[in-house]
């Protein structure tokens, strides 16, 4: 009996989800009385690392078709890795490949699953998981009572934490069937951090009045070291990219630290930001629905205190 971590690493780079993960595997592990076992798929730099965030060892498949997802492909090779290593708890990040995952890796192994969970499981003789329900205003509950357990973990639920030193890296044989997919090309967006892994995000919406004034809101992330996000009207209308696109039918995010800058806060958008731990609202109406979801709120037009913002920020950093 053992728990395993699939920790992603798109490039070859292990990811901060990856840190979380295995820390989370880590508690799960201590929970249960086991070992963290980390597992790694094509090639990994540094890889040992892990072994700080509590993985007892590193298990690697060192097959080049690895490099790049297949999900059916990855299923099968962490299947069968948990197999040989006898692993009845299986924990990946919630990530884009760890939701393609998830579902896919239960039915395989004949496992109970819940995506997304939020928190360290409890075990008082029945395993314990929660997670957010209901875009996010209830925590539901779930008992997994079946031998084998698949989880996936919100990304930004426990922060990465060192509890140990490097371990090596062990290569393992797994049979890696063939791909019936081909990728061909890749394109990702470099030196951002995306969305589910950011702490601090600037967000935007159609109080901007149109994408030409977005560089206010670019400064103010570039001076915080922020990732941007927008509401759906504005990726709707091109204004930004899809990808920026935050709340129910958008991204989920859990930031430590959450702008929201002429955004209304209806509803469907509130779902996805609504756990973040800090919310500021800058918005010129009072009764804006977002205010009642603030931390703390700006009344004021956002051209005239974005600037301002930026400034303030550039000087506090200048002088600290
Ligand atoms: C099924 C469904 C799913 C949806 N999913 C999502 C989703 O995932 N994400 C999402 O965002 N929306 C989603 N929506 C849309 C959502 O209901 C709202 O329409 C949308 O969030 C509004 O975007 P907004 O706040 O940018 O624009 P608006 O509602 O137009 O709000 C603009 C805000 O800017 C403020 N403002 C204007 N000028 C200034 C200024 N100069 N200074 C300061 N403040 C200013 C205004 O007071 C206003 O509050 C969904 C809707 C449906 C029906």
């Amino acid at each position: 009996m053992s728990v395993l971590v699939f920790a992603e690493s798109p490039k070859g780079q292990l990811k901060k989800a990856a840190f979380e993960a295995v820390t989370y595997g880590h508690k799960v592990a201590q929970l249960l009385g086991t070992d963290c076992i980390a597992l790694t798929l094509g090639s990994v730099e540094g890889a040992g690392v892990l072994g700080q965030y509590g993985a007892s060892k590193v298990c690697n498949v060192a097959n080049a078709a690895l490099d790049s997802f297949d999900s059916q492909v990855h299923t099968a090779v962490i299947a069968e890795s948990a197999q040989q290593l006898g692993a009845d708890v299986v924990i990946m990040s919630h990530s884009s490949t760890g939701k393609s995952l998830v579902g896919r890796l239960a039915a395989r192994m004949n496992a109970g699953s819940v995506a997304g969970v939020n928190a360290i499981p409890t075990n008082d003789g029945v395993f314990k998981v929660t997670k957010g329900v209901f875009s996010g205003k209830a925590i539901a509950e779930y008992q997994i009572t079946s031998p084998v357990k698949v989880l996936s973990l919100m990304g930004n639920a426990l922060p990465p934490q060192v509890v140990g030193a490097d371990v090596s890296v062990e290569t393992i044989e797994v049979a890696v069937p063939a791909g019936r997919i081909t990728v061909k090309e890749v394109k990702t967006q470099d030196g951002i951090v995306p969305l589910p892994e950011a702490e601090l995000v600037v967000s935007a919406g159609r109080g901007m009045k149109g994408p030409e004034n977005w560089g206010i809101i670019e400064e103010l992330a570039t001076t915080l070291g922020a990732t941007t996000a927008c509401s759906r009207p504005v990726a709707d209308a091109d204004w930004r990219p899809h990808h920026e696109h935050v709340g129910q039918t958008g991204v989920a995010i859990r930031p430590n630290l959450y702008f929201a800058i002429g955004i209304s806060g209806a509803i469907q958008h509130l779902a996805g930001v609504n756990n973040s731990k800090v919310i500021v609202v800058i918005n010129k109406d009072p009764e804006a629905p977002f205010f009642k979801a603030a931390d703390y709120g700006i009344c004021a037009d956002l051209f005239d205190v974005v600037p301002k913002l930026t400034e303030s920020i550039k000087k506090f950093k200048a002088a600290n």
